[in-house]
Order: structure tokens, then sequence, then C-alpha cells
């Protein structure tokens, strides 16, 4: 960790404890940083950052009267914020760690715990992460799509499917799949799809992308049917998507058309934007469910209203979010959100899966606690549809 790489950035101390607040400007000044913004709580924060732009770099205490470190978070979730956040704490180790899967589970790229008293070399060290730092799920610096480039992609057909298989725990047979939405640009070559599925939602074209790849997943479900493969296709769908009571029409219609049956299809909504308006939503949710279609609520674990949700939306399985999963056992807060989500998913008559599992330790744990069926890179990584029937040959076999 040199100097210079402390002075590159920009920061935002965020402490109600002024001599915290002095001390740690101070260690990053000393270092040579030049632009150093202080808060005294989190509504100050926001307003500095909505005046004058995000910074770097975030240091911010957990604990503050007012608006608390947790809840900042989820503000900076709501601003997309993809910079740096160190979280400063004199807390028990236990509270940092649920903070920070938290965190990391709402695709912020939590950078690591500083813990009273703050000290130089420490602060260096986790400011180093920063620019090697753990990879963020939403805001990824440097890779940005214009809505004019998605459109045409669309347009263009360009926009392809992989698909990753889901096993069940209990006889390792294959089950289903999940669509993921592949957008490899001949010249700017791999779009992570977290991006430009941000950039459909907010320009008005998440229906042609949900259609196009629903379409195409409906397509390859039958396909591998008529081959004799009779799996469950999921598709991710948005809730703004569930937005227009067409849905249900489009969708009945596409899964006729194709050949394949409701009941071999899943639609996965992320919980987290699942909160505001559930009036029109949970219509078409349910009307899907009557049509036969299971639901799956994904990324459990990370939203705030989860219980709420799954008391409301007729819910038939529940994705464990992998922040929770992989490397659980090392981890006691992941490993007692994952339990808690096991029992409860298996109260509610639910068939639980736990995506992220990327070693035989995570698989062991999961297959434990009694959860139904895995995804992940231990089983295997997102496919093309014809790499399919390979992988369950050799899957198969082993
Ligand atoms: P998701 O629905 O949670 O999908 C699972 C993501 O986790 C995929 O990332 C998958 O490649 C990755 N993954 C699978 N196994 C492992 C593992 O063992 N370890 C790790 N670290 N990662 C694993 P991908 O394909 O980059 O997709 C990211 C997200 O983009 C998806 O998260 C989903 O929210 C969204 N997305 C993808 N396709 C679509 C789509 O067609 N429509 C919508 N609305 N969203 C989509
Ligand atoms: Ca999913
Ligand atoms: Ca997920």
């Amino acid at each position: 960790m040199t100097v210079s790489s402390i002075s590159r950035h920009r920061y935002l101390v965020v402490d109600d404890e002024e001599f915290i607040r002095a001390l740690v400007a101070r260690i990053l000044e000393t270092s040579g940083a030049t632009d150093v913004r202080k808060a005294s709580g989190g509504a100050e924060a926001l307003g500095s950052i909505d005046a004058e732009g995000a910074p770097d770099i975030i240091l911010c205490d957990l604990n503050m009267p007012g608006m608390d470190g947790i809840e900042f978070l989820r503000h900076l979730v709501e601003r997309n914020y993809g910079g740096g956040i160190a979280l400063i704490s004199g807390e028990d180790k236990r509270i940092l760690e649920t903070a920070q899967q938290l965190g990391r589970a709402q695709n912020l790229n939590i950078l690591g715990f500083l813990s009273k008293p703050v000290d130089a070399a420490q602060l260096a060290e986790l400011i180093g992460r920063s620019e090697v730092g753990p990879e963020s799920r939403r805001s990824r610096p440097g890779v940005s799509v214009k809505a004019s480039e998605l459109r045409a992609a669309l347009a263009e057909d360009r926009i392809a499917v992989h698909f990753q298989p889901k096993v069940a725990v209990a006889t390792r047979e294959l089950v289903g799949v999940e669509t993921l939405a592949r957008w490899h640009d001949p010249e700017r070559g791999f779009i992570p799809p977290d991006v430009f599925v941000a950039v459909a939602e907010a320009n008005g074209l998440i229906d042609a992308l949900t259609e196009r790849v629903f379409s195409l997943a409906m397509r390859q479900g039958a396909a591998w049917r008529a081959a004799g493969l009779d799996l469950k296709v999921a598709v991710n769908v948005s809730m703004d998507n569930l937005n227009r009571l067409e849905f249900v029409d489009f969708a009945v219609g596409t899964i006729r058309e194709a050949g394949m049956d409701p009941h071999q299809v899943v639609l996965e909504v992320t919980e987290t934007r699942l909160i505001a308006n559930v009036v029109v939503p949970l219509e078409i949710l349910t009307r899907l469910r009557l049509k036969g279609i299971a639901l799956s609520i994904d990324d459990f674990g990370t939203g705030h209203s989860s219980l709420e949700q799954l008391k409301r939306i007729p819910f038939t399985e529940l994705k464990i979010d992998r922040a929770f999963v992989n490397g659980a056992q090392h981890n006691e807060t992941a490993r007692s959100i994952l339990e808690s989500s096991v029992v409860l998913a298996q109260r509610l008559g639910m068939t639980v899966v736990a995506e992220g599992v990327e070693t035989e330790e995570d698989w062991d744990l999961v297959a434990s606690l009694g959860v139904d069926l895995v995804q992940g890179y231990f089983v295997s990584r997102p496919l093309p549809p014809d790499d399919l029937p390979a992988w369950l040959a050799g899957w198969t076999q082993a």
C-alpha cells in the first residue's frame, strides 16, 4: 500500500463522534489524501453525496443516533453507489459480520471493517483492498452500456441465454435449469447481465428483454423435452415486468406455443424489488400461480421485508442468496441465516434452493441442513444449451 494510492481517492468519513471523524480524516490526510469530506450522520452524508457527488470511498460508523449505519447502506443501494465502503465500529464482531453480509448481499462493495480505535496501518490495509477489492455484483466501474446499445442488441436478437443446472441434493439428479441472459458484444466482449438488466429497467426495455429471454428459454425447454429430458426451466423476472396485466397472457401464450407445460416453468422474482406497490404484482403472481407456474423468491435473505412478502405472495420455492451459502461453514452469521431460512421454507412447504455452492464443503453443509436443490459452480457454471448434454453425461458418471 503506497501513500500515492491513498492520495488518489476522494473520501467521505461518516461518524457521529467528532473525535473519530477528525482522527480518520487526519490519518487520510497524513497519507496524502486531499479530498476528505466529513459528515456527522447518515442524513448529512447523503446530503453531501447528492450535492457534491459520490466519493470513491466511504468510511462509515455503524452505530449512530438517528439514521444508523445499516439504514445508511440501504440508501447507498438506492443511489447505486459503486465505490468502496469501510465500516467502522466499536461493536462486537457479529454485528460487523452481519452488516458486511447485508451490504455485500445488496451488491455494495464493502471493503471490510475498522475497529475503534482506528489506526493508520489498519486503514491503509483496507483502502489497499479497494484497488483489488471484492467484485461488486451490481456496479462494475468501467462497464457501462447505453440504452441505445441495448435496444439495438435486442432488435438484432443478439441477447442469448445460458442455463445453469439445479440438482437434487439427495439424489444428485438434474431437476431443472435457471436461464441467465447473456450479451456478448463483438467489440466490447462480455457484458454482465446485472449491468444490462439495470439499464433495461431504467429505460423501459425490461419487458422486451424478459420476453426475449423467456421465449428462448421456453423453446429450449421444449427441445430438451422432445429429446426426452424433462427439466424445470426457471426464468428471472423483474418487478417491473409485473406491473402489466398482459404479462400473464404473454407467459401462458409463449409456454403453449413452445410446447412446454406451465408446471415445468419457474419464475424467479428478486425479493429486494418486491417492496413498493404490491397490488398489481400480487395479482399477476397469483394468477401465474393459478396457471400452474412455480414462483421462486430469489436472493432470499438480502431484502428487508422477506417475511412480509412470504405471507402475501404464493411462492413455491425459496432461493437462499449465495452470500449465506458460499463459505458459510466458516461464518457463524451466514450459517445461522442459512439455517433459519431452511427451517422457515420447510415450515411453509416450499422447495429450498441454495445458490452459490462452490465447494464440496458448501455442498455438505447445505445437504446436512435439508436443502432440496443446489445450484452453483460446484455443480456447474451456466452453460450454453448445446453443452448441457455433455455436462450431464459427466455429472451422472461422477
Ligand atoms: P441471480 O438470479 O442470482 O443468478 C445467479 C448468478 O450467480 C448468475 O450470475 C450465476 O452465474 C452466478 N453464480 C452461479 N453459481 C455461482 C457460484 O457458485 N458462485 C458465484 N460466485 N456465482 C454463481 P449472472 O449470470 O452474472 O447473473 C447475475 C444476475 O443478473 C442474476 O442473479 C439475475 O439477477 C440477473 N439476470 C440474469 N439474467 C437475467 C434475466 O434474463 N432477467 C433478469 N430480470 N435478470 C437477469
Ligand atoms: Ca435468479
Ligand atoms: Ca440469486
